[in-house]
């Protein structure tokens, strides 16, 4: 497609809807189709080096999500009654969770373009985005993302009807859905990690197998950003990134193989 372009896309639930009761637990899936996305989509024009900018136009989810325990992940795994499927309802915005309702918030758990070598997982994170889990990604916001090969390569999937901060246990509300979404490009300009733009903040997500190290990937790209932008030394910046900028975190379900993510985040 042409940069500028406007693509919707159909996405499968995390589950690539396998799962359809509460009576079904995690453990009878087949785990290889776990965090589906679509696409690939090639974007003309895009190269190494140049950064993809996807609007989030709109996302519109699925009358039910599912959040199920996953085996040996979360804090609290050693903690609960085994593993449990839950069935819940989303009617007019609002999520039913047993006796009580709660706002919906729809976001995007997988998204981004194609790592420069091999072949990574939709399930994990990194440089390429992938499987950010940040609850930020929602409807109007902006990504930012470092292209690494001709085309970009861009996929989405993964919604979530909500999912809070760090999701612990390892599922949000998982759901499917559409995303319609806008994709343009900044050509020549240097990033390593994906940048989120929302209404009041700038963000920079990263990963690691920690979250210091996550942390410290997502401070040095911010420190870089704002010595650019404001022509201030890495000194100020980050006396300014202590003084006012939050750090925030995206997917903290250790013990679990997957990586920590977080975001080092910025008032606009
Ligand atoms: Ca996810
Ligand atoms: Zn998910």
């Amino acid at each position: 497609m042409k940069k500028g372009s406007t693509v919707r896309f159909k996405t499968l639930d995390c589950f690539s809807n396998q799962i359809t009761s509460q009576e079904q637990l995690i453990t009878t899936i087949d785990f290889n189709r776990v965090n589906p996305a679509t696409g690939p989509v090639y974007v003309e024009d895009a190269k190494e080096g140049d950064v993809l900018v996807v609007d989030i136009l709109k996302i519109d989810v699925a009358d039910v999500g599912i959040a199920s325990t996953l085996p040996e992940t979360g804090p609290l795994i050693d903690k609960v009654d085994g593993l449990r499927t839950k069935i819940l309802p989303v009617k007019a915005g609002n999520i039913i969770f047993n006796d009580i309702e709660f706002p919906a918030n729809p976001m995007i758990g997988v998204l981004g373009v194609a790592p420069k070598e091999g072949d990574i997982p939709c399930g994990f994170p990194g440089a390429h985005g992938g499987n950010m889990d940040c609850n930020k990604i929602v409807e109007n916001s902006r990504v930012y993302f470092p292209v690494s090969i001709p085309g970009a390569l861009f996929q989405l999937g993964d919604l979530h009807a909500s999912m809070g901060d760090g999701e612990i246990c390892g599922t949000g509300v998982e759901i499917g859905g559409e995303v319609e979404v806008k994709l343009d490009l900044v050509k020549d300009f240097n990033l390593k990690w994906p940048v989120l733009e929302t209404e009041d903040m700038w963000y920079v997500i990263a990963s690691d197998d920690n979250i210091e190290k996550a942390l410290k990937h997502a401070s040095e790209q911010m420190q870089i950003l704002i010595n650019k932008a404001y022509e201030w030394d890495m000194t100020d910046a980050y006396l300014y990134m202590s003084v006012r900028g939050s750090f925030e975190i995206c997917q903290g379900c250790k013990p679990s193989s997957l990586p920590a993510v977080v975001r080092f985040g910025i008032p606009k």
